[in-house]
């Protein structure tokens, strides 16, 4: 049996790879659902990990690009790709973007009114990522949730995880040195008459926006990277910033209803870079920042091979010493 803490985005992704290789797992959870989360509830769902190499050390654009796939075994995935837009005046910053990352190119506006008609005549040239994804985090976790618990896992709700556990995935919670919490605020809002299909990012000069669909006119719209561990609700300031951003994508959205807000606790390491970590006999799967749809599945197969590994290592060395 396999013990695992936390059933966030990284927990479940653990959970999933350890019990379709057959191992029997048992999972704590301390809120009562998936909708019960600090922070893998508010993503906002994109796969994106070409975008993501713009700040992101290589190995999140390495790792991450294997995300996609893993996924459309999971949930409904939409391959539409990112568009990346600048307004005119702020051109050189997607020469800069363009620089810092791969896998794009540069389209003028018909191309992009042909993508994206809502956006028809709003800027001159975009950077079009074909190959990323996006998918709705609420959904893949209930159905990421489901296919676990399909394959023989115990999610144990309402129970905080005992003091050994095989795996550690409590996200903040975790009593690890080295952790920081990086907050992110979001919104959902409500906009029949504006369609947009794919991840758009405005790079604002103030605020630079990401805006990504839910369908049915909704949308998730986002932006900030706040050193911070409040869960103060979103500030004014914040969100007359966010919306703000989100009015020069495209001013219809001001006509929109702002139907959430939310604030997440972004678990970070020094160097952004999520890992496996042997603390004592616990490993611990922490670290994911704003990477954790992208990179769970990836993690999440390293601790499978390791736990494995590990296995096949004590069986050898076992008939060894028999
Ligand atoms: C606004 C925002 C937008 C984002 N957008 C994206 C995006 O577009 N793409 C992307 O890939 N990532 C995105 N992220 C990042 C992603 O959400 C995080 O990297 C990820 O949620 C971290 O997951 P986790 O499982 O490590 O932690 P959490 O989601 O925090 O999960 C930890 C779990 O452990 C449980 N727990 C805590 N203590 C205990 C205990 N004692 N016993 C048992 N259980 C316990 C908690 O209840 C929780 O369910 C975004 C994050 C935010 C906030």
């Amino acid at each position: 049996m396999i013990t695992i803490a936390g059933a966030g985005v990284a927990g479940l992704a653990c959970a999933y790879e350890l019990s379709r290789r057959g191992a029997s797992v048992t999972v704590y959870e301390t809120g009562a659902s998936p909708a019960d989360n600090p922070c893998s509830w508010f993503a906002g769902g994109m796969l994106a990990p070409w975008c993501e190499g713009e700040t992101a050390a290589p190995e999140v654009v390495r790792l991450g690009a294997g995300g996609i796939d893993w996924w459309r075994q999971i949930t409904h995935v939409e391959t539409r790709g990112t568009l990346v837009v600048t307004p005119p005046r702020d051109r050189a910053e997607l020469t800069r973007f363009a620089r810092r990352t791969e896998h794009h190119r540069l389209i003028g506006s018909d191309d992009l009114a042909a993508l994206e008609p809502a956006l028809a005549g709003r800027f001159n040239q975009a950077l079009y990522f074909a190959d990323e994804a996006h998918l709705d985090p609420r959904q893949a976790l209930i159905d990421l949730t489901r296919r676990v618990q399909e394959l023989g896992t115990e999610i144990r709700y309402e129970t905080p995880a005992p003091g050994h556990v095989d795996v550690d995935c409590r996200g903040m919670a975790a009593d690890l040195p080295d952790l920081r919490p990086v907050r992110g605020e979001m919104a959902l809002i409500m906009a029949p008459d504006v369609a947009i299909t794919r991840t758009i990012r405005l790079l604002h000069p103030r605020i630079p926006l990401y805006l990504v669909p839910r369908g049915k006119g909704i949308y998730m719209i986002g932006a900030t990277m706040i050193e911070s561990g409040s869960t103060r609700p979103v500030s004014l300031r914040s969100m007359l910033e966010l919306l703000g951003a989100a009015f020069a994508l495209h001013p219809g959205l001001g006509e929109a209803n702002v139907i959430e807000t939310g604030v997440g606790l972004r678990p970070a390491l020094a160097d952004n870079v999520p890992r496996l970590m042997r603390h004592g006999k616990t490993l611990h799967v922490n670290g994911l920042y704003r990477h954790g749809f992208l990179l769970a599945p990836a993690l999440a197969g390293q601790l499978a091979t390791h736990f494995f590994q590990e296995q096949i290592d004590e069986n050898h060395s076992e008939r060894r010493t028999a």
